[in-house]
This record gives structure tokens, sequence and C-alpha cells, in this order.
């Protein structure tokens, strides 16, 4: 058939059900080749019976023994399969066309470089697997031939605003990429009153509707850390090319400045469903049923300096890409697990960063030479984070 063929990993997430809906709209030119779910069996099992997909991927034998019984009752005929090697399998699938990227953490990297070296065109939203291995992961872009379109809202606001293709930032004469940021939910709160925050209020973001690993980084800015050095990948920029600007009302998300003094944005409302649209239907245009701008109602547009002394994760994340190597990935990995044990209440919200920094201190690994070295650095991070954690109870 002429239908794209679509693989969502991470479907059961925020940005999955987003890109679903999506889909749901235009099956005249999107069908669904695999869902991908890891906790949520009931959730996936729905979206089964709604996308009948070929393929199906949870967590484990058990998981897959039960959403096989649910759909066999619904005379569903999707496979279930299940483990890391099958999220790499339905993404380097030779019938699949598209991967959406939408599982969170360090899970996606595996799946998504899958996804790279076979070609396919990929609508990133998984940051950390560029955290983790930007190196590696654009090398397998290019290697592969696969095409790689941002869904993070600031990237793909950047990415509309640049040319369609350049050489270099200098040679496209862009001056300066403002990646905006709201400043999360605690944006006006000082030190001490962030001491005791709890992880539903980190969770109850003023602007954006998120799962709860995007919505503590938000809270922290380590979701604009690691933005930035996403945004240093994907567009094979210098840090110093890149500012960051809070812009509290998430309508603006984020702008090019060109040498002639333009400054180019894109805006619309903080809805994930604009930026997937942008990328599933890259280069045309497709409806993606969000509210539009009422610019009569608009009151005002704010933008400032971020506060590096109260989000310390900023300077941390700056720091990891200049420092290269494998940095990148350890403070990524000290974040996933200093998240973790916020959530878990081990940890006050002060303590993250502490955490990050902690594991950032004298990481001295030079360049990856491959996806073990990655991996291990991974582990190595999680592994000393963890350790200073204990301390802090
Ligand atoms: P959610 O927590 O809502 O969803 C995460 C998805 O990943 C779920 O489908 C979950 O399955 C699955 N998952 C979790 N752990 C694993 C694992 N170990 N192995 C395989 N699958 C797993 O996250 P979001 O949708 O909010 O975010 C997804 C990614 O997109 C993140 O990298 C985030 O940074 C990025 N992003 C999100 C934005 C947003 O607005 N939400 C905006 C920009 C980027 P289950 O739920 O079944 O357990
Ligand atoms: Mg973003």
């Amino acid at each position: 058939s002429q239908l794209e063929q679509v693989t969502i990993l991470g479907a059961t997430g925020s940005i999955g059900v987003s890109t679903l809906d999506i889909i749901a709209r235009h099956n005249d030119k999107f069908s669904v080749f695999a869902l991908t779910g890891y906790s949520q069996i009931d959730k996936l099992f729905e979206q089964c019976v709604a996308y009948a997909p070929r393929y199906a991927v949870v967590a484990n034998a058990d998981a897959a023994a039960q959403l096989t019984r649910m759909l066999k009752l619904q005379g569903n005929k999707t496979q279930v399969l299940y483990g890391e090697q099958a999220l790499a399998d339905v993404a380097g699938h030779v019938d699949v066309d598209t991967v959406v990227a939408a599982i969170v953490g360090a899970a996606g990297l595996v799946p998504t470089l899958a996804a790279a070296k076979q070609g396919k065109k990929i609508l990133l939203a998984n940051k950390e697997s560029l955290v983790m291995a930007g190196g590696l992961f654009m090398a397998a872009v290019k290697h592969g031939g696969a095409t790689l379109l941002p869904v993070d809202s600031e990237h793909n606001a950047i990415f509309q605003c640049l040319p369609a293709a350049y050489e270099s930032l200098e040679h496209a004469g862009v001056s300066r990429v403002l990646l905006t940021g709201s400043g999360g939910p605690f944006r006006d709160r000082c030190r001490s009153e962030l001491l005791n925050v709890t992880p539903e209020q980190a969770c109850a973001h003023p602007n954006w509707s998120m799962g709860q690993k995007i919505s503590v980084d938000s809270a922290t800015m380590m979701n604009k850390g690691l933005e930035f050095i996403e945004a240093c990948w994907l567009f094979n920029a210098r840090s110093d090319q890149i500012e960051i600007v809070v812009h509290p009302q998430s309508i603006v998300h984020s702008m090019v400045e060109y040498a002639d003094g333009s400054v180019l944005c894109q805006m619309g409302m903080p809805d994930m469903r604009t930026p997937i649209a942008n990328c599933l239907s890259w280069p045309e245009r497709i409806e993606a049923g969000v509210e539009r701008l009422d610019f009569t109602r608009l009151s005002q547009l704010e933008f400032h300096a971020p506060d590096f002394e109260r989000f310390p994760c900023l300077r941390i994340a700056i720091d990891a890409i200049n420092q290269g190597g494998t940095t990148p990935a350890a403070i990524n990995a000290a974040n996933e697990e200093a998240v973790a044990a916020f959530l878990a209440r081990k940890i006050g919200f002060l303590d993250i960063p502490s955490v990050v920094a902690q594991v950032a201190n004298g990481w001295s690994h030079g360049e990856p030479s491959g996806l073990a070295d990655v991996i291990s650095a991974d582990q190595e991070a999680r592994a000393l984070a963890q350790r200073y954690i204990t301390t802090l109870k």
C-alpha cells in the first residue's frame, strides 16, 4: 500500500498518545506498524484495538503473555514481542518508513540508533539518546541515510527557522540560536522555597502536559541543559552559538538570529501535536487539531536571562558538552538516577543538581569509540550517583 508505515517507540507515553492522535486524523496517509509500551499494558491493549499494528512490544515475557491473551479474546491479530532486542527490531524493520522515538531516558538509545542505521525517517523526541551518544548517533544517521527530524518543540522551532540545507551555521548567516524555555513551575521561587517542594509540585508544569521525568527536568531546568546539548548535535552548533532565553508564556518556541539582524521565530500554542505533525508531514503541512493563537488576547510575551545560580543544572550541562567525551552521557545517567530518587521521595529537590554535579566533577573519560563505551559510562555514572544518593538520606 501507499500508506507510510510508522513505528512508535513509547506509544503509551505523552508523546506517543499525541502522535496517535495525529495519525488518527490522517489515516489516509499513515498506518501504524508497531507500538511499544513498558508498564501500561491496558493502555497498549486499547491502542492495539484502535490501530491494529502488526507488532506490539512490551517489557517482558509475562507482560507479553498477558497482552496476547487480551488481544486473542478480541480476535486482534497483533503479534506481541518483548524485550530490548524487539524494540530495535521493530524500529529497524525493513517494512518501516518512520520511527517516532518517544521512549523516555537512556532506554531509548539502542532502538533509536537501530532506526538511524536502517535509514529510517526518525521523529526524535528522546533527546537523551543524542545527549548520551551525539557523535555516534549523528554518524549513524549519516551512514544509514536516515532523516532526522526534531520533535522537541524548541528544536522543531529552530529547524523551521533554519534554511533547508546548510554547510555550517556561519555559512547560513546564522549569528545566534536562541533556545527558549518557560523556566518551569519554580521559575520565580528562591532557593529556600525550593528546598521542600514535592514531586507533585515539580510535575505540575504551568504550560505543558508531559511525562514525569521530563516534568522534573523542566523544574530543575536540566531539561533546558539537555536541550542545549541536543541543539549542538542537531544543528551542528558550537556551544557559543546557542543562548538560553527564559520565556514564561511558551508561545515563542525558539528563535534564530541572522547576521543582518533578522530574528526568525516559530510561534504556536504549547501543544506537542504541532511539532509532531510538522515532522510527520515534513516538508508538507497537515492539520493537527491544535487551538490557534489568538493574538488579540496575547497580552504579553516576556523574555528574561536564565538564572544559573538557582538552576545549576544549566551550567553543568553546558560544561559537559564543552568537555565532550562521555561527560554528557554521565550527567544524563546521574540525572536519571537523581530524578527517580526524588520521585520516590528518597532525596529532596535540591539534591538533584548536587547528585549531577557530584558525578560531573572529576569525570574525565575520552571520546567513546563505540556504543559499548557509552553504555559503560552510563552504568558507571549511575553507580556513582547511587553511592552519593545513599549518603544524602
Ligand atoms: P512518558 O513518561 O509519558 O512516556 C514514556 C514512554 O516510554 C512510555 O511509553 C513508557 O511506557 C516507555 N518506557 C518507559 N521506560 C521504558 C523502558 N525502560 N523501556 C522501554 N520503554 C519504556 O514520557 P514523555 O512522552 O513525556 O517523553 C518521552 C520522550 O520525549 C522523553 O525523552 C522526553 O524528554 C521527550 N519529550 C517529551 C515532551 C513532552 O511534551 N512530553 C516534549 C519534548 C520531548 P509505559 O508508559 O507503558 O511504562
Ligand atoms: Mg522541549
